[in-house]
């Protein structure tokens, strides 16, 4: 997932013909349940040899959306973090009458801004 950001970062980059990149701007779903340290790590690995060298990595967060088909309900999914597992587990299923829900939202990672020098 980071190889496809820094990617997408220095194809944007070559395209706007700049000289380094200093900002990376991202929102993370919450339900891609990537770890952010590990994400800010694997980037800092990934840019050692690129234009992106020294740029900063602005994370942001975003909730998951859950959409029951069953009676529409659709709002926030909240995850809860077991320290038995690895990785959060959500539960899916919808508050109001306990169908089985789908993610609407969350489940992305978007590049927001890209500051670069020119
Ligand atoms: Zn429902």
């Amino acid at each position: 997932m980071t190889t496809q950001i820094v990617e997408s970062v220095l194809a944007e980059a070559e395209k706007q013909d700049a000289k380094k990149v200093t900002e990376v701007h991202l929102t993370i779903g919450k339900l891609t349940f990537l770890g952010i340290e590990q994400v800010r790590f694997a980037y800092r690995i990934l840019v050692e040899d690129t234009i992106m060298k020294g740029s900063k990595l602005i994370i942001k967060e975003k909730s998951g959306v859950i959409e029951c088909p069953s009676c529409g309900y659709k709002g926030t999914l909240e995850t809860e973090d077991n320290p038995m597992y690895h990785v959060p587990t959500p539960i899916l299923k919808c508050p109001e009458c306990g169908e089985a829900a789908k993610i609407v939202e969350g489940k992305e990672c978007t590049i927001e801004r890209i500051r670069m020098v020119k």
